[in-house]
């Protein structure tokens, strides 16, 4: 034998493809072949360029995908995020050491959080595309093309015209993030102004228009307008059409003094998502 061949595994797509063009090689396609993590993606993961530049864990998805002539971008964000999760837990298993800090006491401490647990118990809310338009019928939830969508507003009726976000978009967040970054540690804006500006920069990148309205400049003002009941409204079709899931673990306080805090929290992606922890 003069080549090692590794098996192929199958990541569901929290999509089912429902969310692709015909010519997508991604296309209804309910779950798409991986092989796992070998010395040539770890390479990658060092690599520190890549990893600096937020392109490192694209590439290991390329690298590892076996879809055949499919561009890893094409990928919804959701979609891309459960093969993340999919190939992290096959090359390295299912536990993953993280460290936070309790929000109420402010004790940092460290705990474990099952992957496979979280990922399952997040995939299990994510419906298909045809129940999410039943569910949202009172809102005339509508389909224009595969990945654009509108749907009217509850508290202002506003017609919201929308699309989906791909792993394109993310490179986007990605500079704008880090841009932030930057601006935070140089303590020209405060967090909470970031914070507000995320939702916002959200809605302004997948927001095509609001009643009819796709001029950039008005169409911003209008965004920047949003009464709060309709922007809670948006972000939760948002989340339902593109399959948004979230990856959750319980996190219960340590500290001794009896802080007693328990709650369910995000999983934090950090540097040591992709590093093997074998011992
Ligand atoms: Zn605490």
């Amino acid at each position: 034998m003069d080549q090692i061949l590794n098996t192929t595994d199958y990541c569901d797509l929290p999509s089912r493809g429902e969310l692709y063009a015909e010519t997508n090689p991604f296309y209804k396609k309910d779950r798409i072949p991986f092989h796992d993590m070998t010395a040539r993606e770890e390479d990658i993961m060092a690599n520190k360029t890549l990893l600096k530049n937020g392109v490192a864990f694209d590439r290991v998805l390329q690298s590892v995908s076996e879809t055949p002539n499919a561009d890893i971008n094409d990928l919804t964000i959701s979609d891309k995020q459960a093969l993340l999760m999919r190939v992290r837990i096959n090359s390295y298993g299912p536990e993953y050491k993280i460290s936070l800090k309790c929000p109420e006491c402010g004790l940092r401490q460290n705990l474990v959080v099952n992957l496979q647990e979280s990922l399952d118990n997040a995939l299990k809310f994510v419906k298909p595309i045809d129940e999410t338009l039943v569910f949202y019928k009172d809102c005339e939830l509508a389909r224009i093309s595969h990945d654009v969508f509108s749907f009217v507003t509850r508290h202002n009726k506003h017609k919201i015209v929308f699309r989906v976000g791909h792993g394109a978009d993310e490179h986007t967040m990605f500079r704008m993030e880090e841009k932030k970054n930057r601006e935070r540690s140089k303590g020209v804006v405060p967090k909470e102004d970031i914070d507000r500006g995320a939702v916002l920069d959200t809605f302004k990148m997948f927001i095509i228009s609001i009643n009819g309205i796709e001029e950039k400049g008005k169409l911003a003002q209008m965004i920047e307008g949003l009464h709060t009941r309709d922007t809670y409204h948006i972000r939760e079709v948002f989340r339902e059409v593109s399959c948004q899931f979230k990856m959750m673990t319980t996190f219960t306080c340590l500290n001794e003094e009896n802080c007693g805090y328990e709650h369910e929290v995000e999983v934090p992606l950090n540097a040591n998502f992709f590093r093997p922890d074998f011992e």
